[in-house]
């Protein structure tokens, strides 16, 4: 479901390493995976998370405003969303922020799990500091479909990565979160080695609030054989189940 909403502000200051500012174009993200900890960080509390996407039609707009007055900085460009996800297609929040950012000269640095971001490249080329990240948390898409069921399979991906190299954008993967006993971080890693993205960032699987259920719910569908060791690095972590 897409619901329509009005905001008030449009950049907050980020304490991500290496960005200044966070614009997120949509409340809620359709990719919907599993180890998302979005939610949480948003107060989330409108249904099971993917079901719902509320996008912010005036934050162009507003973002217009805030840009000619805010001291300039790296904008994160979907850190508690995915900017790419399938609803811009129709909605280019994300399309109509960056041609913003382009013409007052902001750096950005895109993440996102989507080969949407492909749709932007003659914007993106045009900009002089411009970084995008594509997320991998496996080469098997198999995995990939439960884990995150709403993105874009694993070859879009590398895909993605390939084509935004080749037009000159700086890449970098963010590998993670490493799957104890699912991802294969070597196949991944050699797998990269054929798209060369800039950099690679690497995370562990992070078991904040109300993502330990969903995990845990996750590996008790579909891999019930790891449902105990799952619950070891649980109890290790002191997180009770
Ligand atoms: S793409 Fe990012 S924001 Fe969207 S559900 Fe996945 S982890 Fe959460």
């Amino acid at each position: 479901m897409i619901n329509e909403i009005l905001v008030k502000t449009a950049l907050s200051h980020s304490k991500l390493p290496g960005l200044d500012y966070a614009l997120n174009p949509y409340r809620g993200c359709q990719h919907a995976c599993v180890y998302c900890y979005a939610p949480s960080v948003i107060h989330w509390g409108q249904g099971k998370w993917g079901d719902l996407v509320e996008v912010k039609v005036n934050l162009p707009r507003i973002l217009s405003k805030e840009l000619r007055v805010k001291k300039k900085g790296i904008v994160g460009l979907g850190t508690v969303t995915d900017p790419y996800q399938p609803a811009e297609k129709k909605y280019e929040i994300t399309r109509r922020c960056l041609e913003l950012l382009l013409m007052h000269d902001f750096p950005v640095c895109i993440q996102t799990k989507s080969s949407l971001v492909l749709r932007d490249i003659d914007l993106l080329k045009k900009f002089p500091n411009m970084e995008v990240g594509i997320t991998l948390t496996s080469n098997d898409d198999s995995l990939r479909q439960k884990l995150e069921p709403g993105a874009s399979s694993v070859e879009e991906r590398l895909h993605a990565l390939s084509e935004l190299s080749k037009n000159g954008i700086k890449t970098w993967v963010f590998l993670g979160p490493v799957m104890p006993y699912l991802t294969d971080v070597e196949a991944l890693i050699s797998t990269l080695s054929l798209v060369k993205p800039g950099y690679v960032l690497r995370d562990k699987l992070r078991l904040k609030d109300g993502v330990k259920d969903s995990v845990l719910g996750f590996i008790r569908e579909f891999y019930p054989h790891l449902t105990e060791k799952y619950e070891t690095i649980l109890a290790e972590m002191n997180i009770t189940s």
